[in-house]
């Protein structure tokens, strides 16, 4: 393996020549149609942002990398980024040029889009691809959600912003509960201990409990176990991760997973906000996730009939009242909605006596 030597190279070697002249003396920028934005210095040059969507979990083929390369190269001054939200976002000197990449990358299969009243990302963790906490599949949630939601991404109006995230569990590495619809993997079962959580860092594993549900029991051979104490426990799985000799028994009948909204990271109107969970469980249903893709989308249309425009989902809610969030879109209330890792609640509302 060849080392890399030197400190990090400065990220403006990374940047096409025609943006560096103008960095730092912007002036304005305006949306010029769905996904190219037009930005422009004191001087008056300008430059165009091209933003497409990405797959899920951000994943693509070598194959696929270099077609996305070959087009920054040809439009994009040979350079281009991954944002945070892992949409692609390149740099073109005229419109003309953000017009031929839009049309090349619609062909290859990416929208362009996702500015203004739009689906501004989609994402997800890697779940099941390679974390021992996944609950549900993440990455194959999002991509039934993007097949069924895409015209709000390019074409479609909403409201205002809408930022969707999938999390494979409660951990929330995909960035659920501060987006605007957010959907997590839930276990919803108390783990147990084997015999071969005896070469586990005991010490370490029931600190990994967020809850101190684990504790050290002693055995009649002087040895120790650890015991889980169910009626503190909340199904996060972490102590899975700390020790393989905890497992969940039978996760394939009690995962599942809940759909909270209202979620923001930005600061705009009344600041950062939380999500609530609406829907306290859904199982598990490979591979199109019909019944979840159905209920987001029919939170999806209520708000976007319902509310003011430039409303994100919180503040429609706000509103509105969350009384009449649940009377308008007809999702039944149970006492569970609205909490958090309510695990005996959802492990009723899984066994259908929930409300
Ligand atoms: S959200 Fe959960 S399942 Fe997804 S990567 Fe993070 S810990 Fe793993
Ligand atoms: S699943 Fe979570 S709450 Fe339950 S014992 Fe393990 S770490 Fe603690």
């Amino acid at each position: 393996m060849t080392a890399i030597e030197g400190p990090p190279r400065p990220y403006s070697n990374f940047i096409p020549d025609y943006l560096k002249g103008s960095i730092g003396k912007w002036i304005n920028h305006t949306v010029v149609r769905s996904g190219i934005i037009e930005h422009v210095d004191s001087e008056g040059r300008k430059v165009y942002s091209v933003k497409a969507g990405s797959t899920p979990n951000g994943r693509y083929s070598t194959e696929t990398m270099r077609k996305i390369s070959e087009l920054a190269r040809k439009y994009a001054g040979g350079s281009m980024r991954f944002t945070q939200a892992l949409n692609m976002e390149f740099i073109t000197k005229d419109l003309e040029d953000a017009q031929t990449l839009t049309n090349e990358l619609n062909a290859l299969g990416f929208p362009v889009g996702g500015w203004e009243g739009h689906i501004w990302n989609m994402t997800s963790c890697a779940g099941y691809f390679h974390c021992a906490l996944a609950a549900t599949d993440a990455p194959s949630i999002l991509q039934s959600l993007a097949n069924d939601l895409h015209d709000y991404f390019d074409k479609e109006e909403l409201p205002s912003k809408l930022a969707i995230s999938v999390s494979g569990c409660p951990s929330s590495c995909g960035g659920s509960f501060l987006t605007d619809i957010s959907i997590s993997g839930i276990h919803t079962e108390v783990p147990v201990v084997t015999d071969a959580a005896k070469t586990c860092d005991m010490q370490g594993t029931a600190f990994s409990c967020p809850v101190g549900a684990i504790q050290l029991k002693p055995l009649p051979d002087g040895s120790r176990t650890l015991e889980i104490r169910a009626n503190l426990c909340i199904g996060c799985g972490l102590c899975l991760s700390a020790c393989a000799g905890i497992i969940f028994q039978t996760p394939e009948k009690t995962d599942g997973h809940a759909i909270a909204i209202g979620g923001k990271a930005s600061a705009s109107r009344y600041g950062t906000t939380l999500g609530r969970i609406v829907v306290p469980f859904m199982p598990n249903e490979p591979p199109h996730y019909e019944k979840t893709v159905a209920v987001v989308r029919k939170i999806v249309e209520t708000w976007k009939a319902d509310a003011k425009k430039g409303e994100r989902i919180s503040d429609w809610i706000d509103r509105i009242g969350w009384e009449k969030f649940f009377m308008k879109t007809g999702l039944p209330f149970f006492q569970q909605s609205m909490e958090y890792l309510d695990l005996r609640g959802i492990m009723t509302i899984r066994e259908g006596s929930g409300r």
